[in-house]
């Protein structure tokens, strides 16, 4: 799915790869979230001490990788990349840790999904470099304590609120990702066509940044279907005026996102789901996150972490206390006409 903001090939792995910015120079927006990690990047060198740990929490695609690269990168320590559903047993994350060098970055994805025995593990080795490991088993099971390498944990989550507060305290910053903006995403846009040798115009590159959710990962995902789509057809002119230039212009654009059924919001198929329930099956709301999530078949925390945060930020869905309810934006959006109120 052209716009399901989760990581969908290798092929795509690799393909953002070399589009990632590589400091936080080159990181395009969240201007309090950089500002704020500048200082603690900064602080940590002059007091030559590894960096506090970091939490980064936002929807799929902001960026939170990417930062994690970047706070190895710009401290010139080496990075170790991991994720929560890799890390099933205790295990498997005292194996990381005991292999740590001195200053090395570890970088956890989706560490909301570590096992509970790990976590638990995890707070005593972000307090003090330290670990027990248990050796032998039943009444002879003794504990030994081991040390670690001091290093930097970022962890990265679609939502805070599903760590356990003992985790969350043990972060000495959190950076909440937001959306970005239109402007933002050009910028996203411009960079990544330029690194992909794609001649742009201003246009073109606007209507993808009005399409792509408000997320880098999908923006630069639509490029690269834009960037076929003018490999095939030359720019986008029905009439041919604008000839095989390999030019992306606006009408390339339209043609392409259009091809691939991305809509002017560019929203995706669980978007479309979520609206259409909510505005059909519940006559726009209120409904709950549980029943809405159980209508589309979906898992509550994704609806609650993914598809929420975006259609509430596009104005189609508010939150109210008792329930989610559709906005008359998104009863326009849908091209369906707002039940009248009951008369009684
Ligand atoms: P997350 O880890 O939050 O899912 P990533 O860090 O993997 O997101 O980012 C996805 C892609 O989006 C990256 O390949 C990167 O090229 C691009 N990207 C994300 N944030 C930015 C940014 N601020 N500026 C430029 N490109 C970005």
């Amino acid at each position: 799915d052209l716009t399901d903001p989760e990581l969908a090939s290798e092929a795509e792995l690799a393909f953002e790869g070399a589009l990632r910015p590589k400091s936080l120079e080159e990181f395009v927006g969240q201007t309090r979230v950089r500002g704020q990690l500048q200082l603690l990047l900064t602080a940590a060198v002059m007091q030559q001490r590894t960096p506090d740990h970091i939490l980064l929490a936002g929807p799929p695609g902001l960026g939170k990788t990417t930062l994690a690269m970047i706070v190895a990168h710009e401290g010139g320590r080496p990075l170790r990349m991991s994720s929560g559903p890799a890390i099933q047993h205790a295990g498997d994350l005292a194996a990381i840790l005991s292999s740590l060098v001195p200053g090395e970055v570890l970088f956890i994805d989706e560490i909301h999904r570590m096992a509970r025995s790990a976590e638990e593990m995890l707070y005593l080795a972000m307090e003090d470099f330290r670990i027990d490991i248990m050796v032998g088993k039943g009444a002879g099971a003794t504990s030994v304590p081991l040390d670690l390498s001091p290093f930097t944990l970022v962890g990265a989550t679609t939502r805070a609120g599903l760590l356990p507060n003992p985790l969350r305290d043990r972060f000495g910053f959190t950076a909440h990702l937001e959306f970005y903006d239109e402007a933002e995403l050009e910028q996203v846009l411009a960079r990544a066509a330029a690194m992909l040798g794609l001649p742009i115009d201003g246009e073109a590159v606007a209507e993808i940044a009005g399409r792509c959710r408000g997320t880098p990962r999908i923006a630069n995902r639509l490029l690269r279907r834009v960037r076929d789509y003018v490999l095939v057809h030359g720019s986008g002119r029905a009439d041919g005026s604008g000839g095989r230039t390999g030019r992306a212009d606006l009408e390339a654009v339209r043609a392409a996102l259009d091809l691939y059924d991305v809509d002017e919001l560019g929203l995706d198929r669980l978007d479309r789901a979520v609206m259409q329930t909510v505005l059909t099956r519940f006559g726009g709301g209120p409904v709950g996150l549980n029943t809405l999530a159980v209508s589309v078949g979906e898992e509550s925390e994704t609806i609650e972490a993914v598809v929420e945060p975006f259609l509430v930020r596009i104005g189609l869905i508010v939150r109210t206390p008792r329930g989610r309810m559709a906005t008359p934006e998104a009863w326009r959006h849908f091209g369906l006409s707002e039940r009248a109120p009951d008369a009684a």
